[in-house]
């Protein structure tokens, strides 16, 4: 570590690593990622790498098409394969109040570009074979979602980021943050104080922890979430399948493996990461509805992560006037590697040259603080 930076980043997940790369890529390389652990060891390391564009605001839509377009570019850049693989996503209503919702929402994704179409019971079977569509009133399939796998997708932009001058250091802790004259002025580390006048705030679960050592309230809160992986079977499934009722959610590996969850309603805000038999059973249940034949297969490995939930289930992206220099991305509410690529791009371009994306306005902290102007997404899965 050298003593001082341009600009310091706290987290080595997805959304401090897509940051730095982008910010090497515009030419400014003296950045340190600080990371208390090891790479991914968040919820960047621990999630079902589903990538998608169907949303229900325009403004997640948005960011969601053009980072599925970056995603298709990564592997070549990075060197690294990261498995992204476009096999669809498609939500399963279960009752008619469900099926007008995936109306309703292949008409708003149409209206913003996303090729979603309605798919009768009768035509779901077209699309998974093998499910049990006798659960199943319809569904919502875009053909362009995906899935990726986020091990080397981290590996891969830490590499460059090295390779174009910026420093990555793990297993340091950020402990506090330094403002002076009302900005931003050190980072005090487990290994050491280093200068910089921009910190960004990459901490997911703990990013209002790391808002507090800069004087920022951030809302977000943690929310555990269980995600499992089964022994590797014969390819059958191509889309990620997702219930309306459960929100179940469980996509098949390029290795065979199926990789799933399921939300959890009475999961209350915590810091625990334990797995719990009730998960297991749940989830079993739940995909033995989906796919009767799964009877007997192995669950390989079970885990848990945390969601950083934010009040609206939006992400919280950008900046304050006080202290300047304090920049944060975060509040993603379980869907923050799908559009780290946006968000990465967008954020380089407000730290290196202040240019606010005007897609920025919508996820900004101050949304809080107006009255009346949440306007909630409700198609958060898990
Ligand atoms: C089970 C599960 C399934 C998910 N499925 C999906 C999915 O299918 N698709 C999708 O898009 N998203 C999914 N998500 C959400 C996604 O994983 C997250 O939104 C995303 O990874 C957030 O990335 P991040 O870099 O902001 O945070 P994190 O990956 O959590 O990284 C934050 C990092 O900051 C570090 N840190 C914290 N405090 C300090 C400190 N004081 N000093 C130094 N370092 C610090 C932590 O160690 C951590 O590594 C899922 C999440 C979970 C848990």
């Amino acid at each position: 570590m050298k003593r001082s930076y341009d600009c310091v980043i706290v987290g080595g997940g997805i959304t401090g690593l897509m940051t730095g790369y982008e910010l090497c890529r515009k030419g400014m390389t003296d950045i340190l990622i600080v990371e208390r652990s090891y790479i991914g060891s968040g919820a960047s390391g621990r999630n079902g790498g589903g990538v998608r564009a169907q949303w229900t605001t325009k403004e997640n839509i948005q960011i969601a098409k053009e980072s599925i377009e970056r995603f298709k570019r990564l592997s070549t850049e990075l060197g690294y394969n990261i498995w992204f693989r476009q096999g669809g996503y498609l939500f399963l209503a279960e009752n008619e109040k469900q099926v007008e919702i995936l109306r309703s929402n292949v008409r708003f994704h149409n209206e913003h570009g996303v090729g979603t179409r309605f798919v009768e019971r009768d035509n779901l079977r077209d699309i998974v074979p093998e499910l049990d569509s006798s659960k199943f009133l319809a569904g919502a399939f875009n053909p362009k979602d995906g899935t990726l796998f986020p091990f080397p997708l981290l590996w891969g932009l830490r590499d460059r980021i090295i390779e174009m001058g910026g420093e990555v250091v793990t297993r340091t802790e950020v402990k506090s943050i330094g403002i002076e004259n009302g900005r931003i002025a050190w980072v005090q580390t487990s290994a050491g104080r280093v200068a910089t006048e921009k910190v960004l705030n990459a901490a997911g679960k703990w990013s209002s922890l790391i808002g507090e050592m800069a004087g920022v309230q951030i809302p977000t809160r943690p929310f555990r979430h269980e995600i499992l992986v089964t022994e590797p079977l014969e390819p059958f499934l191509d889309p990620m399948v997702v219930t309306m009722t459960n929100r179940l959610y469980m996509s098949q590996s390029m290795r065979g493996e199926l990789i799933g969850g399921i939300s959890d309603p009475v999961e209350i805000p915590s810091d625990s990461w334990a797995s719990s038999i009730g998960f297991l059973q749940r989830m079993s249940r739940e995909i033995l509805k989906l796919f009767p034949r799964l009877g007997a297969i192995n669950v390989l490995r079970q885990w848990a992560g945390s969601y950083d939930v934010s009040p609206d289930n939006t992400p919280i992206l950008g900046t304050v006037d006080k202290p300047e220099g304090f920049y944060f991305a975060c509040g993603y509410s379980g869907h923050g590697l799908m559009i780290s690529p946006k968000v990465g791009q967008m954020m380089a371009d407000l730290i290196a040259q202040g240019r606010k994306d005007p897609l920025l306005e919508s996820f900004s902290i101050d949304r809080f603080s107006k009255l009346g102007s949440e306007k909630k997404e409700s198609l958060v899965i898990g």
